[in-house]
């Protein structure tokens, strides 16, 4: 299976809109960009869009994409559902959409205007084959909203990747277990533990320095979860502006995996 990480940027994406700081500007003098979470998994000659992030035309734009088959999505925040507009425009046939009730009930609420998702509620846990390959959502921690891992295996091939989705370092145990020992792991790591904050970024980074909001990883809570659960490679996304180039190990936009 090959994975695109179409963007590794947090909910405001880099640069952010109007800010002076170090990395902003950098990225506005490369033209260079960390666009909204949304992940490509191809396989079988079919396309899973896991989230549909606002940058979606810009990602298909940049990336050659033409349309997908399915579409998976992890939880109702906007910045992994509000491409779902852009996403109409290239969908001819009703796209089968994934996800558990609560999180489809939400987001179809919100794009009632729109026809085209053929929806297919499935259960936290419960296996679906979609593109050849098995895939599950798996209960994370990010409140207040209801919020899913995925764990994708190719059965054939024994491949495995996980991807955290927005959560928190502390984690349904269940769901650990299914991310172990992926040969990918797709990890949200939001700000390093250690930054130029002013105090209301300060203020809600974890005692521990793991989490940040006790909703998201910190870079730290990331690394901590890849030694726990010991994948063959990782990929860290979600990333804001409080990265600098000094730190390494970040995904970009566009970074391919091919895994066997
Ligand atoms: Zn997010
Ligand atoms: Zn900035
Ligand atoms: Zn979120």
């Amino acid at each position: 299976m090959k994975i695109t990480l179409l963007g590794t940027g947090d909910s405001a994406g880099v640069p952010h809109i109007g800010c002076d700081c170090e990395t902003c500007q950098r990225y506005l003098e490369e033209g260079k960009h960390r666009t909204r979470f949304s992940i490509l998994v191809e396989n079988d000659g079919e396309r899973v869009l896991i989230d549909a992030s606002p940058d979606l035309r810009f990602q298909f734009l940049r990336e050659g994409i033409d349309s997908v088959d399915y579409l998976i999505l992890t939880h109702a925040h906007y910045d992994h559902y509000a491409g779902l507009g852009s996403l109409y425009r290239v969908i001819w046939d009703p796209l089968p959409t994934y996800g558990v009730p609560n999180v489809l009930d939400s987001v179809f609420d919100e794009y009632s205007y729109l026809p085209f998702p053929r929806r297919f509620d499935v259960e936290p846990f419960e296996p679906f084959e979609v593109a050849g390959l098995e895939f599950k959502l798996v209960p994370v921690h990010h409140p207040p909203v209801e919020t899913y891992g995925v764990v994708i295996r190719d059965n054939e091939t024994g491949a495995k990747v996980a991807v955290t989705g927005d959560t928190s370092r502390y984690f349904d145990e269940r769901s650990f277990e299914e991310m172990r020992g992926a040969d990918l792991l797709v990890a949200d790591a939001f700000v390093p533990a250690e930054g130029d904050y002013n105090r209301f970024v300060a203020d809600r980074i974890s005692d521990d320095g793991l989490e940040f909001a006790d909703k998201h990883m910190t870079y730290e809570g990331a690394i901590d979860l890849v030694e726990a659960l010991e994948p063959d490679e990782f990929a860290l996304v979600h990333l804001s502006h409080y990265f600098t180039e000094e730190h390494e190990e970040l995904a970009d936009d566009g970074d391919v995996y091919v895994i066997e």
